[in-house]
């Protein structure tokens, strides 16, 4: 049976993409073509952020690696950092800052809403000053998207660095690097790239440069640590051994964005059908504002077990959908719909199979779900 990959990453790669993992290796140390090719693909990395200011990096990894290379980079022993926190990846970034030292201040907020950030503004009025601070842009186990474009301008004027998790709105959401003032944006290749995973982008601001060189202390990591792979690339060299096969790749998949459709309003669009099926078919949807553009977080219906759902997809159909994560675990189904995933045909084949699914198991729908999907 063929399989359909509906998650909210990994994301199903393109055929233009697999084929460029495949390309004939190098000795990425010591050939200028690859290092040609390694800048080339920063640049365009930059591109789907809209920047020219920044600084991007490639690092061999899953995207983790970036969260946690940004808390070894940034963070001193007892700096105060402030973790901004409505999902579990915004909490998350509590535990690495604990581990490199940092002082955790959370800033909680509702788990269901986007940031709200008059409250957070009077958060860091009154529990400041915090040197740094922690956020996610789309928090994928809950599909939220929070207002980074106001957040981040928020930070600057109060002098803290910004750390914005972006791995599962990059390349799906509106991002302006530059113009909102965000210092280090953390994007990794297997969400809305549709890479195979194994890769982080790290794109840091000229403060965040700065605030990098005048550590007082040792940064504690060896790949982790940004100002390595800054210092080494400007020289042309790599500090370890990268990889051709996934940079050729990363820079095919930014070529099929940049010189596609706009990903932003393809992306936007989409979303909202899928929450209008879902709504009106009467399911409830987890956010209540602020709704991810790259994925659809949905209730798991009265009477529905998530494990007997996903299992008859899976079995029945190839077709992998997303669970929750920690308190979630259970309660939610997802859907993504990002890079190679944001398409009408692949949603309406998972629409139809669910469907099918609710009919087997004596759930009444309201309408047929994939209705809106018939051309
Ligand atoms: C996917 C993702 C990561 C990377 O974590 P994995 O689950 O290991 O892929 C980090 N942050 C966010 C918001 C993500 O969606």
């Amino acid at each position: 049976m063929e399989k359909l990959i509906m998650t909210p990453g990994p994301t199903e790669s393109s055929e233009g993409v697999r084929r460029a993992l495949s390309i004939k290796n190098t000795n990425t140390d010591l050939d200028n073509d690859f290092l040609e090719l390694y800048k080339d693909t920063c640049e365009k990395a930059k591109k789907l952020i809209n920047s020219k200011e920044s600084t991007a990096i490639i690092m061999l990894g899953e995207a983790i690696l970036g969260l946690e290379g940004a808390c070894a980079s940034f963070i001193e022993e007892g700096d105060r950092v402030l973790c901004i926190d409505n999902g579990i990846f915004g909490r998350g970034f509590g535990d690495f800052i604990e581990m490199y030292g940092g002082e955790v201040v959370y800033f909680k907020g509702n788990y269901r809403k986007g940031i709200d950030v008059e409250k957070l503004e009077s958060f860091i009025d009154e529990k400041g000053p915090f040197k740094l601070a922690t956020l996610v842009h789309c928090e994928t186990p809950t599909g939220i998207t929070n207002p980074i474009e106001k957040i981040c301008p928020l930070l600057r004027e109060k002098g803290i660095l910004s750390i914005v998790d972006a791995v599962s709105s990059y390349g799906g959401e509106e991002i302006y690097m530059d113009e909102w003032r965000i210092d280090v944006l953390l994007a990794g290749t297997q969400k809305c790239l549709s890479v195979t995973s194994g890769g982080t982008i790290v794109f840091l601001s000229d403060k965040a440069k700065d605030i990098l060189r005048n550590r007082k202390s040792k940064i504690k990591g060896f790949y982790a640590n940004f100002q390595n792979w800054i210092d080494i690339i400007e020289n042309g060299n790599f500090p370890y051994t990268h990889s051709d096969a996934m940079i050729n790749s990363i820079n095919v998949a930014l070529d099929r964005i940049i010189n596609g459709q706009d990903f932003v309003k393809k992306h936007k669009e989409l979303a909202s059908k899928v929450r209008n099926v879902f709504r009106n078919c009467g399911f409830n949807i987890y956010p209540e504002n602020f709704y991810s553009s790259t994925l659809t977080a949905v209730e798991v219906p009265e009477g529905i077990e998530f494990d007997d759902m996903f299992n008859y997809l899976k079995d029945r159909h190839g077709i992998f959908i997303g669970g929750s994560l920690a308190e979630f675990k259970g309660k939610l189904f997802r859907i993504g719909h990002m890079g190679e995933n944001a398409k009408e045909e692949k949603i309406y084949i998972l629409l139809k199979a669910l469907d099918k699914y609710f009919q087997y198991r004596d759930l009444k729908l309201d309408k047929k779900l994939y209705i809106e999907f018939v051309k």
